[in-house]
């Protein structure tokens, strides 16, 4: 169980013990948690300059930390039972995509930037799931960019330090990710999901009324995007852009464009590319009406839209699942629900689905039972409400 700050203190009281076995009790260490997050809306937006909606969750990265008076980086995690350790003065991109490269990653991004950071020993644990596409790799990068700032003395400054993990795990990493997972780890504000424009990196955080929860809903099916059809998403969209960029010159992404515009254009797109501009044009509005709708409470409005983005994602964009149809589908036919959609990139992973707080319980039982008698897989479902950026614990 969590407490009220999104927490689990068996969690918190695990790795504090791990630290000690590892790395010795004394001088007592600091903890930096971060958490994982779900995109209530806006998908396959980010890349086309647009607009998102995620939502930070009450599962976290855990990282308990003591610096060291040489440049050693002496990392364990819990996860993978293993402990090791890399000199700070050597990192160089790209580093690995192992566990302790991520802590790295971190470590080296703020080198790039001349903050100087002390060797350090770390405890890595965590209650996110890794690879369900709650952005545990986030969280972690987060968590270390907290716990380097505090080492570092350095004033917490949740932007910057979100666009350094995104600049780790992009260079450091080598994994191709957006600016939303390390935003809604780093900025997130707790009660409040949050409104973020991709191009500008301007932020609003929206209250989710008390009224309302949040259900993360993971199919189990881990047929990751191909990353073919990834690429061949992206590229219709620069190729919609390309044409369009001929009409009318202020065009720079997808963003910019109109369904006038689009619909102007269509004789000359090629098909499929206008099928999914069609898709992320009326997405790229969703993420700014939800936010108005839940400012307001209106939450049957905000599930409609997230069903409309369902919709649009299976139909135009091409890149839901039949295990993602379904969970969706058995969520909306519950009386709790206001709406439900994929979630992340597709071809499997999660949904996640708005619902009533106080009927949140018999909401999950009755999904994963209608679920898991369809289909043979390790579904999980997890009742969030929104919860607070990296920090450090007292
Ligand atoms: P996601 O971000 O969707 O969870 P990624 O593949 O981007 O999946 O990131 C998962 C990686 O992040 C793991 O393979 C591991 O290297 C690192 N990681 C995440 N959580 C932990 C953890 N609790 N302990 C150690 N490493 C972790
Ligand atoms: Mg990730």
């Amino acid at each position: 169980m969590t407490d009220s700050s999104g927490i689990d203190p068996e969690l918190v009281e695990r790795a504090r013990d791990r630290f000690t076995q590892a790395f010795g009790a004394e001088p007592s260490p600091k903890i930096a948690v971060a958490p994982g997050r779900v995109n209530l809306i806006g998908e396959h937006t980010d890349y086309n300059d647009g607009f998102v909606l995620p939502m930070a969750i009450g599962r976290s990265i855990v990282l308990v930390f003591r610096p060291r008076g040489d440049r050693a980086l002496r990392g364990c995690s819990v996860a993978y039972d293993e402990t090791k350790e890399l000199d700070l003065d050597a990192l160089a991109p790209p580093g690995g995509s192992d566990w302790l490269s991520y802590v790295a990653g971190v470590a080296w991004a703020f080198a790039t930037e001349g903050l100087v950071v002390p060797g350090l020993d770390v405890v890595v644990d965590g209650d996110v799931p890794l690879g369900a596409g709650l952005s545990s790799s986030a969280a972690l990068e987060m968590a270390t960019a907290r716990a380097l700032a505090d080492a570092a003395a350095l004033e917490w400054d949740p932007v910057r330090m979100a666009r350094l993990g995104q600049k780790a795990e992009n260079q450091y990493v080598g994994m191709n990710c957006g600016i939303m997972d390390q935003f809604a780890s780093a900025v997130s504000r707790a009660g409040h999901a949050l409104l973020l424009d991709c191009r500008s990196l301007d932020t609003r955080p929206v209250p989710l009324p008390e009224e309302a929860a949040v259900v993360v809903m993971d199919t189990g099916a881990r047929r990751s995007l191909a990353g073919s059809a990834y690429n061949d998403r992206r590229a219709a969209c620069e190729r919609v852009v390309a044409h369009l960029r001929g009409l009318d010159p202020g065009v720079r992404a997808l963003r910019d464009v109109t369904l006038e515009l689009l619909e102007d254009a269509k004789d000359d797109l090629d098909p499929t590319d206008l099928m999914r501009a069609r898709h992320v044009v009326p997405e790229n509005a969703r993420p700014v009406h939800m936010a108005d709708a839940l400012q307001v409470g209106r939450l049957e409005q905000a599930g409609r839209l997230m069903n409309d983005s369902h919709s649009s994602l299976r139909d135009l964009y091409e890149v839901s699942c039949e295990e993602l149809d379904l969970i969706t589908d058995i969520a909306r036919g519950q009386a709790s629900c206001f709406g439900a959609r994929m979630t992340g990139a597709g071809f499997g992973g999660c949904a996640v689905a708005l619902v009533k707080a106080a009927e949140t319980g018999p909401f999950c039982d009755a999904v994963l039972s209608a679920y898991e008698e369809k289909i043979d897989l390790p579904a999980a479902l997890y009742p969030c409400r929104p919860m607070a950026g990296a920090r450090l614990l007292d």
